[in-house]
């Protein structure tokens, strides 16, 4: 349509297999037949987007932390310093202990999520906290497992180094990392609505007294 225009983005940290580009709209004209929704639902509809994208989001990085973990588990076997497998060290046991506690945590947010949207209850505060955790998770992971791998993570060799530059952007797109906990906290003071507009403040509120939304404005 006239005046709308595309440009790729070069040179990307990570995420080579998928394109990446911006989308410029300079005074484009739709006709009305091409409107989604109800007139005044936009804002409603896009974040609906949202709680569905964050999702896969957080579930693809429960993915890279179980690859990380499961590469660390058998390199930390296989590899051998000082007549011992360095899965004996404990320095080398904390990281992977870090990334199984990743995994797990990450997973049952995720699971949580996943129960609420079969369940058909909103989900925007647990879709949230999955995606934030799983995917600040899964680059800790991969910064980890490079570190399980030595100079043979830094390298191509075992491909862990993909893992890491995969998993930077995860925390940037669908919400940053600060936009979750401004929410998270948001909802825990009663500041913010479900809906954005009604609704009930926040589900934190019936298992825990203190957080109440008395407070809210
Ligand atoms: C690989 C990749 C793929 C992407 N794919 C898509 C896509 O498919 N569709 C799409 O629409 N977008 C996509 N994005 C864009 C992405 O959603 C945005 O980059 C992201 O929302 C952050 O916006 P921004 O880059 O303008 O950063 P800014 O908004 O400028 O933020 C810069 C910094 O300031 C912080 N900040 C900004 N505002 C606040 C605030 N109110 N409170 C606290 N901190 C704040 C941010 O957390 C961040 O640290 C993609 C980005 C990447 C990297």
């Amino acid at each position: 349509m006239p005046g709308f225009t595309s440009a790729e983005t070069e040179n990307k940290l990570g995420i080579w297999a998928g394109s990446t580009g911006e989308l410029f709209f300079q005074n484009v004209e739709l006709p009305a037949e091409n409107l989604v929704g109800e007139e005044g639902q936009g804002f409603e509809i896009a974040m609906y987007g949202l709680d569905q994208g964050r999702f896969t989001v957080a579930a693809g990085a429960c993915g890279v932390i179980r690859a990380c973990l499961e590469r660390s588990v058998e390199y930390a076997r296989e590899r051998e310093t000082f007549g011992q497998p360095i899965g004996k060290y404990q320095f080398v046991q904390d990281m992977i202990a870090e990334m199984v506690l990743g995994y797990e945590t990450s997973k049952l947010l995720v699971m949580q999520a996943a129960w609420m949207k079969n369940e058909g209850m909103r989900n925007t505060r647990e879709t949230s906290l999955a995606k934030w955790h799983a995917t600040e998770s899964a680059f800790r992971a991969a910064h980890l497992a490079i570190q399980v791998h030595g100079a043979y993570g830094y390298s191509g060799e075992y491909g862990i180094e993909r893992y890491f530059r995969n998993a930077r952007a995860p925390i940037i797109y669908e919400g940053t990392t600060q936009v979750h906990k401004m929410m998270q906290a948001e909802h825990a003071l009663g500041y913010r609505h479900l809906n954005g507009r009604d609704g009930d403040v926040s589900p934190l509120c019936s298992w825990a007294p203190a957080l109440s939304p008395v407070h809210a404005t």
